[in-house]
């Protein structure tokens, strides 16, 4: 058996791989960066061994590093998580020839699915449906067009050594496709340092379905049934589930077999990922195979009771696989959300700084958090910026998604903005509680980005009502605190939400609140106290968490997928601020402000340049990804207020205009 396992990742699938080692009586090594000396992982882990300065190319890509970690720490397996160096076949061969076991598949299965064209060519060999297209790579922008004119408009261009949702491109027709086939092969050079394209038909408004399989060192291939991961944000996974709520038994049964021919023909041993795209008769296509663990993977955890970690060590340490095929049963619904250190108000810009809290739901009773970070932590340019996964089980789908809502209601991250506020309005839109998915659900559903302010009329009239209840509370206890307690009348307010006014009515009752507002009224009780971040409440018989931030009358609220901030006055108050002068804006449209903290990489204009809407103004690098800012409006440049190389911080003035 296995004695020692040297985690070669960070973050949370890290700190993920060395629990349930632990549980395994099995010891730790964590290898870190610099940046990460102090991370959950190096904490948890037993011993850890420094290999590098915190950029990935610097540490966690060297692979000459990290096998002297295998070789000075004495440890019998190597488990490489997901990203990194999970998909090298020169990491896996290395970590053999340390004389250590690498926890996945063999180098030969890796090789054969790493690559997109020959990956493709196999499956339909094993007998798998895949994406109808041109066979093997294209060369030349006319060979290109040729194809994708037998193949039929909508088109797809791929990089063949693509992943991580880049080195994609649509093409509509072939004025599209001459001029995306150049841009593809540059990124896709620059991206994964190999320029073969492909292209196959693009599949409108698709589901993605993946199946999880297992094979051991026997012979023995199983799947564990399907997770939808259809809700993307540019191609990338943000919301899983299992089992998917389109697919019926047969599609099933057709899927996972087809899977599982597919893993055999490579000699698959571990886990792995067979990714399908399923269009809306339940055809289905293979996509890809991914040899790794994948993020996604609680969700079958949490419907098979499975550890896939477990599993892994398991099968790497040569043991049969402990079940069958017939073996295999799901029971109830189970969601995972990422919960990602980013701004989806500001165009889900990377949001970088000290985690000054990091408060997540209590876990059990169908919820589970899988993270990497702690309070306090600092999450940094270098990585991914997925902080967290939250994970909820239910009996039925329902359940799972009520379950991942309350549970984001309670996840509290300060210090860094998180995307819970859209993720909490993802679970809560109709059209996903109703099932009906696609890869372009949030391109279609939020064509001009997520504004968490415009929210329906019962949430804002809910949040209305806690506003002035907790401008009550407030009042009633500075009362107490100056002078003898004398708060048992009835409160009247002014609620303002941006130009609306609401008059409210706060009344105690003996357990709680009657609150009158303009739609009706409602009871509520809480034991909420100022300072509490986290409200909760019983409205009407139902309970409902708030995340409360403000004060002195003006209260930012959180609630399942709204955002509102709202001021409370006095009736008085409120009818004198309509005598006063407006406030004067600050005309920020006449500045370009850095909308992250990054480096400035390069500036495209200079002083007295005329510029149009839409426009390349500056890029700035953040988080490894480079961000084009562009003009809003058409104007022309008056100073640059930074230069190339800087160091900007959110908000600094980069351009102003005339
Ligand atoms: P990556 O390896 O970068 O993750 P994939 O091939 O797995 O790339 O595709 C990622 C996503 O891109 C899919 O989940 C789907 O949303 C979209 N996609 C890929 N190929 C097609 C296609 N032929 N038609 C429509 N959408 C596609």
């Amino acid at each position: 058996m296995i004695k020692k396992i040297l985690v070669a990742n960070r973050g949370e699938i890290a700190c993920r791989i060395i629990r349930t080692a632990h549980s395994m009586n099995i010891a730790t090594v964590a290898v870190v960066s610099s940046a990460d000396r102090d991370s959950l992982s190096a904490r948890m882990a037993d011993e850890i061994v420094e290999i590098g300065p915190p950029p990935a190319a610097e540490s966690y890509l060297r692979i000459d590093r990290i096998v002297a970690a295998i070789e000075s720490t004495g440890a019998d397996a190597v488990h490489p998580g997901y990203g990194f160096l999970s998909e090298n076949t020169r990491f896996a061969e290395a970590v053999a020839g340390a004389g250590a076991i690498f926890i996945g598949p063999p180098p030969a299965a890796i090789a054969a699915m790493g690559d997109k064209i020959t990956a493709k060519r196999l499956a339909k060999k094993a007998g798998v449906d895949t994406v109808p297209g041109h066979d093997g790579e294209v060369t030349g922008e006319d060979e290109a067009a040729r194809a994708a004119a037998a193949i039929g408009y909508p088109v797809m261009l791929k990089a063949a050594a693509g992943g991580g949702g880049k080195g994609m491109r649509i093409a509509a027709g072939e004025a599209a496709l001459r001029e995306g086939f150049a841009a593809t092969r540059r990124e896709a050079l620059s991206s994964f340092a190999d320029d073969r394209v492909f292209i196959e038909k693009y599949i409108q408004q698709p589901r993605h379905i993946e199946i999880q399989i297992l094979a051991d060192s026997h012979g023995t291939v199983v799947h564990l049934g399907e997770r939808e991961c259809s809700l993307q944000r540019r191609h990338q996974k943000i919301i899983e589930e299992a089992p998917s709520p389109f697919l019926d038994e047969t599609t099933r049964a057709a899927m996972g077999s087809q899977a599982c021919a597919l893993a055999r023909s490579v000699g698959y041993q571990s886990a792995g990922t067979v990714e399908f795209i399923v269009d809306r008769d339940k055809k289905f296509y293979f996509l890809e195979m991914n040899t790794r663990l994948q993020v996604e993977h609680p969700v079958t955890e949490f419907v098979t009771g499975l550890d896939l970690v477990e599993l892994m060590i398991r099968i790497a340490a040569g043991e049969p696989l402990p079940f069958t095929q017939a073996q295999v049963r799901t029971t109830g619904w189970a969601i995972e959300a990422r919960l990602y250190a980013e701004d989806p108000v500001r165009g889900f810009l990377p949001s970088i700084g000290r985690l000054t809290r990091f408060r997540p739901p209590v876990e059990g009773q169908g919820v589970r958090v899988d993270t990497g970070v702690h309070e306090g932590a600092e999450v940094s340019i270098y990585y991914d910026p997925m902080i967290a996964k939250l994970i909820t089980h239910g009996d039925d789908r329902a359940a799972a998604i009520d379950r991942m809502s309350h549970a984001l209601d309670r996840f509290v991250v300060s210090g860094v903005t998180s995307n819970a506020v859209f993720l909490a309005a993802l679970v809560n839109h109709p059209r996903f509680r109703a099932g009906r998915l696609s890869v372009e659900f949030i391109a279609e559903e939020y064509p001009d980005g997520f504004a968490p302010h415009r929210v329906a009329k019962p949430l804002a009239t809910r949040l209305v009502a806690v506003a002035a209840l907790i401008h009550t509370v407030t009042a009633a206890r500075a009362r107490r605190i100056g002078a003898p307690a004398q708060d048992s009348g009835v409160n009247h307010w002014i609620v303002r939400v941006g130009d609306t006014e609401h008059p409210v009515e706060v009344a105690p009752t003996d357990d709680g609140y009657v609150i009158e507002h303009p739609g009706g009224s409602m009871s509520l009780s809480t034991q909420w106290q100022p300072g509490r971040r986290l409200l909760t409440a019983h409205i009407d018989g139902e309970t409902a968490v708030v995340q409360v931030a403000g004060g002195h009358g003006v209260y930012r609220l959180t609630h399942a997928g709204a955002y509102l901030s709202l001021e409370v006055l006095p009736p008085h108050i409120a009818d004198l601020m309509h005598r006063m002068p407006p406030k004067p804006v600050r005309d920020l449209g006449r500045f370009l402000l850095s909308p992250m903290p990054g480096l400035l990489v390069s500036v495209a204009v200079e002083s007295g340049a005329v510029v149009k809407a839409g426009d390349t103004l500056a890029v700035i690098e953040a988080m490894k990804m480079e961000n084009i800012l562009r003009a809003e409006r058409d104007g022309t440049v008056k100073t640059i207020h930074a230069a190339k190389g800087d160091s900007l911080m959110v908000d600094q003035q980069v351009i102003e205009f005339e």
